[in-house]
């Protein structure tokens, strides 16, 4: 059993003088911010995340979807899954965005779980939620018990010899591809991150997921105005047709004009350490009329630097399959 200070933020700027002051005043202590809890209470049953100070921002007011002046949209760190998805601008202008949430988890989790909880997602791999195993990702140093052991859903792009967990989300990979910038504001101000810069990979420092520093918090995301005339949509392959991660999943944003790709980008879920955009295989498949053979070759440049384990070599041809038949997709419809 794990004692924890508990408290409820009225106000953003309340939210994070209590967080810098909870990681100043003590060295080592650890603060969460709590937004749908999906994670971190999971997480703190299981002993694996023990926060000494937990400060709860569900009040504060972070939870709407507006039109930005240049035809993007602002969403608020604290909207729920489930009214995003649903959100009938988002639908319109964004699918892959509203298409990825619902292809994540439960209805019950997605009336919960909030934006900026899903960008903070931890891993699923077995050991970091099993306090008994090593795992450096939960006790840097203690080694990686994946690495010989189950491994089947792990990373297979972006992995270091310290950690190849996967990031779980599906949200995170349609950001990829929208070019979603994340506001966050902490104990220095205000910085706007475009979400390709906020997820670290695992290098030796398999414990820090993301840029965020201690005191952080999200308060928004913000995504471009979708370009006219680009059709997108989210491909997700896994075990069992609901409640489950990806083994590989695909999100495209794609416009084809005088039979020709114009703007396009491509994102991976399930298959590397974070969501996988590949400006490789887009310029690969820009400027190029589609066809089969085209996609084909996208996806060997998406996947050339794949380094799968034994238990995980099928992958590769998995995301293979999931990327060219989702670039088929897009571009029938676009
Ligand atoms: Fe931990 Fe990462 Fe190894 Fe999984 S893959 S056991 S999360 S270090």
């Amino acid at each position: 059993m794990q004692s924890f200070t508990y408290t409820r933020a009225k106000t953003v700027d309340q939210a994070i003088a209590w967080g810098a002051r909870a990681s100043t005043a003590q060295q080592g202590a650890e603060i969460r911010f709590m937004a749908g809890g999906t994670t971190l209470v999971d997480l703190m049953k299981l002993d694996v995340e023990h926060p000494v100070h937990v400060i709860d921002i569900n009040r504060l007011p972070l939870s709407s979807i507006e039109n930005s002046a240049d035809g993007g949209f602002t969403i608020g760190a604290l909207v729920r899954n489930a009214d995003l998805a649903s959100h009938a601008g988002i639908r319109a202008n964004y699918p892959v965005l509203s298409q990825a949430i619902l292809a994540g988890a439960s209805g019950q989790i997605r009336n919960m779980a909030t934006t900026s909880g899903n960008l903070l997602q931890r891993t699923r791999c077995v050991y970091f939620r099993d306090v008994h195993s090593a795992c450096n990702k939960r006790a840097p140093g203690s080694g990686c018990a994946a690495m010989d052991g189950y491994h089947r859903n792990l990373a297979i792009l972006g992995g270091s010899d310290h950690c190849i967990a996967t990031n779980p989300s599906d949200m995170n990979v349609a950001l990829m591809v929208l070019d979603a910038v994340i506001s966050i504001q902490g104990p220095n101000g205000l910085r706007e991150v475009p979400v390709a810069e906020f997820f670290l990979l695992p290098g030796d420092t398999p414990q820090r997921e993301t840029i965020m520093g201690p005191g952080d918090l999200i308060t928004q995301v913000y995504l471009p105005r979708a370009t006219p005339g680009a059709r997108s949509l989210y491909l997700k392959l896994r075990d069992r047709a609901s409640y489950e991660f990806a083994l590989a999943s695909a999100a495209i944003m794609l416009s084809v004009s005088g039979g020709h790709i114009q703007d396009v980008a491509i994102a991976m879920g399930g298959v590397g350490t974070r969501p996988w955009r590949s400006a490789a295989a887009e310029h690969v498949l820009r400027g190029n009329a589609p066809s089969e053979a085209l996609f084909e070759r996208a996806a060997e440049v998406f996947l050339a630097d794949a380094r799968p384990r034994p238990g995980n070599q099928f992958k590769i041809e998995l995301a293979r399959r999931c990327l060219i038949k989702a670039l088929g997709d897009a571009s029938t419809t676009a």
